[in-house]
């Protein structure tokens, strides 16, 4: 059996690193924009407890992270994707 090595990403709101494919990805992608597990560029990462995704200042760590305010399109997204985790 081969083991992939995971890739370990830190939660924007707990701060604890988690393999990738556990993480909720938001990327700012240089050509696209604002993506929900796809792109290239600037990446912000939420774990999927509880506490991370219901925090009510995720959506202002996330925009800080990836140094960009959302539009309210993307919010809905997000919104939606952190109500389908629960
Ligand atoms: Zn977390």
């Amino acid at each position: 059996m081969t083991q992939k090595l995971p890739v370990m990403r830190i939660c924007v709101s707990c701060r604890k690193t988690f393999d990738r494919s556990n993480l909720l990805k938001i990327t700012n992608d240089h050509k696209k924009g604002i993506m929900l597990y796809k792109g290239i560029g600037r990446s912000a990462y939420i774990c999927k407890s509880k506490k991370c995704y219901t925090d009510s200042k995720i959506k202002k760590k996330l925009q800080k992270a990836l140094k960009i305010s959302f539009k309210p399109e993307f919010l809905d997204i997000l919104e939606r994707e952190l109500q389908s985790i629960i």
